[in-house]
C-alpha cells in the first residue's frame, strides 16, 4: 500500500483526534476497564470507565500506534461519554456495521456522529482491525464488567 493512498484516510477530523487526543488520562478505580492489542502496526488501546448511576461518567482511553487507531480512540472515547453500557453496546454494533460495508439510515449515522467521518477505512480492509481496535478493548471492558457483576 502506498502511502499517499493512506494519506486520503486522514480527514480533518481524524487529524484533529490524532493531534489531540480526548480523554486521555487514566481513570482511577474504573468500574468498567479492557485493552486491546494488534500487534500488526503496534496498536495498543487502554480503555477505563467509571460509572455513575449506570452511565459512563469518567472516561479514559490511551491509545499507541497509528492515525486510524488514536483517532478512533479519541472519537469512541467522546461518543460514549454519559452513555450506559446499553448504549454503548448500540453504538459498538453500528461502528461494525459501518466498517462491514452496511448502508447506515441517516439516524443511525447522526448517532455515530464524528465516528462515520471514518468510514473511509473500508476502503483498505487491513486498517478495518485499526479502526475496530479501540471497540474490541471496550467490550472486553464491558464482558470483564458483567461477569464481575454476576459473581
Ligand atoms: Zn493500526
Amino acid at each position: 500500500m502506498e502511502t499517499g493512498d493512506l494519506d486520503d484516510l486522514y480527514g480533518d477530523p481524524i487529524l484533529d483526534h490524532r493531534r489531540h487526543p480526548r480523554n486521555s488520562d487514566v481513570v482511577e478505580d474504573p468500574d468498567v476497564a479492557g485493552r486491546a492489542v494488534n500487534p500488526f502496526c503496534g496498536d495498543e488501546v487502554d480503555v477505563q470507565i467509571s460509572l455513575d448511576a449506570g452511565r459512563a461518567a469518567r472516561i479514559g482511553v490511551q491509545s499507541e500506534g497509528c492515525s486510524i487507531n488514536q483517532a478512533t480512540a479519541s472519537m469512541m472515547s467522546e461518543r460514549i461519554s454519559g452513555k450506559s453500557i446499553e448504549e454503548i453496546e448500540v453504538l459498538s454494533n453500528l461502528f461494525h456495521r459501518l466498517m462491514d460495508g452496511e448502508q447506515l439510515s441517516d439516524e443511525e449515522l447522526g448517532t455515530l456522529g464524528e465516528l462515520q467521518s471514518l468510514v473511509g477505512v473500508r476502503r483498505y480492509p487491513v486498517r478495518i482491525k485499526c479502526a475496530l481496535l479501540s471497540w474490541s478493548g471496550l467490550e472486553e471492558a464491558i464482558e470483564k464488567h458483567r461477569v464481575a457483576q454476576h459473581a
